[in-house]
C-alpha cells in the first residue's frame, strides 16, 4: 500500500517534470518565432514578408500559450490568479480543517498549545501583474488548537490579515 502511494507518486512528479519540459519548449519556439516575426518586420522585406511575419506571430502566440497552459506550475499560477484589475502587492489566505495526526508537532500561533487537530491557515504574499501571481514574497502556514479555531474572531481573515502585516514572518 505504502510502496504503490509511492510509485503512483512517482510517476505524478515524472509526468509533472516532462509536462513542464514540454512546455517550457513550446514557450521557447513560441518566444523563437515572434522573435522572428520582429526581427522579419525590422528587416522589412516588402507585402510579401508581411503575410509570413503575421503566420510566425499567430504561431508564436499559439505555442507560447499552449506553453503556459500544458506547464503545470503555471497553470497552478494560473488557478491562483487574482483580479485582473490587481497589480502589486497582493496578500491572500485560505483556512483548511487539520484532523488529528495530521499535524507534525506544531504549536497554535495564538497560545502555543500543541496543535492535535484545528485549522491551519496559509498566508501568502505575492507580486501580481495583471492578477497573474508573478514571485511570491512570503508564504507560511499558522496553524491554530481547536480551541482557537473555534473562537474565529481571533483568526485573522483576508482583510484583517491586510491590516496586521507585521504577523506574517519573513520568508519561509
Ligand atoms: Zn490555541
Amino acid at each position: 500500500m505504502g510502496d504503490e502511494g509511492g510509485i503512483v507518486a512517482l510517476a505524478d512528479a515524472v509526468s509533472e517534470l516532462f509536462y513542464a519540459i514540454a512546455g517550457w519548449l513550446l514557450v521557447g519556439l513560441g518566444a523563437l518565432a515572434l522573435v522572428a516575426a520582429v526581427s522579419g518586420l525590422v528587416a522589412g522585406g516588402g507585402v510579401g514578408s508581411a503575410m509570413g511575419v503575421a503566420l510566425l506571430v499567430v504561431f508564436g502566440l499559439v505555442f507560447v500559450v499552449s506553453g503556459v497552459l500544458v506547464n503545470p506550475r503555471l497553470r497552478r499560477r494560473l488557478d491562483r490568479r487574482h483580479s485582473i484589475t490587481r497589480f502589486g502587492r497582493v496578500r491572500s489566505t485560505d483556512r483548511r480543517v487539520v484532523r488529528p495526526g495530521e499535524t507534525r508537532g506544531e504549536s497554535c500561533v495564538e497560545c502555543g498549545a500543541d496543535v492535535e487537530g484545528g485549522m491551519a491557515t496559509r498566508y501568502r504574499e505575492e507580486y501580481a501583474l495583471a492578477g497573474i501571481p508573478i514571485s511570491t514574497r512570503t508564504e507560511g502556514v499558522n496553524h491554530y488548537c481547536l480551541a482557537c479555531a473555534f473562537d474565529e474572531s481571533d483568526i485573522p481573515d483576508e482583510s484583517s490579515a491586510r491590516e496586521r502585516p507585521e504577523s506574517a514572518p519573513e520568508r519561509s
